[in-house]
């Protein structure tokens, strides 16, 4: 490592490799620092994405992709279920493969990479962020940049230490509980399955993606509220739906985590600093998926990050472009989204019983149809999808 760089970016995540990639590959001089001893492990997510946006970023490889999706299914609460047409539209990752192949993307560009690199402050010049404190392999280390990209996940530290706060209220947290199933029989397999409704997941949802027929990630995310007034963790509602659900499969491993769902427009910026993915809590408050938003973020950080170090100004007002550019692609969506996913997923099991009897036997689905029947019974959400089409969503 060398005493300074233009950019130093925090956290090896999908978010973190794609800033450093096109931060290298627009010439910026980029150290890309991970504190665990190997990119992309231990994986903490359920690894479904939407292939066309991964395209925009990577062509989809075998060596890392599980399973092409070409159907959704959408289990109401009394077990009634929608299937959706979806040829090849998502995919289920290998995502210890994949972080590691953006990481070697971003090398490849020309960034240093360091795992076991932990980032344990940052250097300051009044309010400006100037670079960070590393333990590398037991070593401490000043390194200077003109901007640090954080990319340190949903526990981010780097950001709250560069004067941006990023705390979340628990109301809007989702918390989720992941496991890992080998022994299932899934059929279909290529096929994600969404299960709504209070008994499945309290506040949100749960999912099956598979991996194979026989293996998937099966979890699920609710609100914190419930843990608060009933006592029973998201990991408690998965082991009940499991041993109901499927008592002779087999968890080979666990995860339990937080997605921050508040869509609330947050400021990402300051002087010297940049904060992209889950750090700067930009997974779709709806699904709850992170992956490409904080991929599209690390990409707009970067371009942003290479203008400024242009016009020889990484200031708050310069790097602010960058808060900009990411609310007018992705970020204005995050309200109607919220909104959607208050009115449809959270409360009402009725309603969504009667929009899967509605929509139950008609052939080859599509999303555009199950929101027109579900606008007739709750005409609220035309606005908000309404706002969705005109951002081009359909
Ligand atoms: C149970 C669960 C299921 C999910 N399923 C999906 C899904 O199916 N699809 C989807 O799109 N999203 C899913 N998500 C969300 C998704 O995992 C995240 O949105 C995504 O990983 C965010 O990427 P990121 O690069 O911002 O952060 P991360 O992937 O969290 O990467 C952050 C990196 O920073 C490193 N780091 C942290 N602190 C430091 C430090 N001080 N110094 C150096 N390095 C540091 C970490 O080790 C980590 O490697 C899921 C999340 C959970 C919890």
């Amino acid at each position: 490592m060398k005493s300074a760089y233009d950019v130093i970016v925090v956290g090896a995540g999908p978010g973190g490799s794609t800033a450093a990639r096109y931060a290298a590959e627009l010439g910026l001089d980029t150290l890309l620092l991970e504190k665990r001893q190997e990119v992309g492990a231990p994986v903490r997510c359920a690894e479904g994405i939407g292939t066309q946006t991964m395209k925009r970023f990577i062509e989809p490889d075998p060596s890392w992709v599980a399973l092409v999706i070409n159907r959704c299914r959408l289990i109401a609460p009394n077990g009634k279920y929608v299937e959706i047409e979806a040829p090849g539209e998502g995919l289920i990752l290998e995502r210890k493969i994949f972080d590691r192949r953006l990481a070697e993307l971003a090398a490849e560009k020309g960034a240093d990479v360091r795992c076991k690199a932990r980032v344990t402050s940052v250097l300051k010049d009044g309010d400006a962020v100037t670079g960070v404190e590393v333990k590398h392999l037991g070593k401490d280390y000043k390194i200077h940049a003109k901007i640090v990209i954080a990319a340190d996940g949903v526990e981010s530290q780097v950001a709250r230490w560069g004067g941006v706060n990023t705390t979340v209220k628990l109301v809007d947290l989702d918390a989720c509980a992941q496991f890992l199933v080998a022994g299932m029989n899934l059929d279909p397999v290529d096929c994600c399955y969404f299960y709504v409704g209070h008994d499945y997941a309290p506040g949100g949802y749960a999912w099956i993606f598979p991996k194979r027929s026989d293996l998937a990630n099966v979890g699920l995310g609710i609100t914190p509220l419930h843990t608060t007034k009933t006592g029973e963790t998201a990991a408690d509602v998965l082991h009940r739906w499991m041993a109901k659900e499927f008592p002779n499969a087999s968890i080979v491993s666990m995860v339990v985590g937080g997605i921050p769902i508040d869509g609330k427009p947050r400021q990402i910026s300051a002087s010297g600093l940049m904060i992209i993915g889950d750090a700067a809590h930009q997974a779709d408050p709806m699904t709850g998926g992170g992956i490409t938003n904080a991929m599209i973020a690390g990409q707009i950080a970067a371009q942003v990050g290479a203008k400024a170090m242009r016009a020889n100004d990484v200031s708050a007002d310069a790097l602010a472009e960058y808060d900009k550019r990411w609310h007018k692609e992705v970020g204005r969506a995050f309200k109607p989204l919220l909104s959607i996913r208050d009115e449809v997923m959270v409360y009402d099991d009725e309603f969504l019983n009667d929009l899967a009897g509605r929509l139950g036997d008609r052939p080859r689905l599509t999303v555009v149809d199950v929101f027109k029947t579900a606008v007739r019974t709750r005409p609220r959400l035309l606005w908000d999808l309404g706002q969705l089409a005109a951002m081009g969503w359909f």
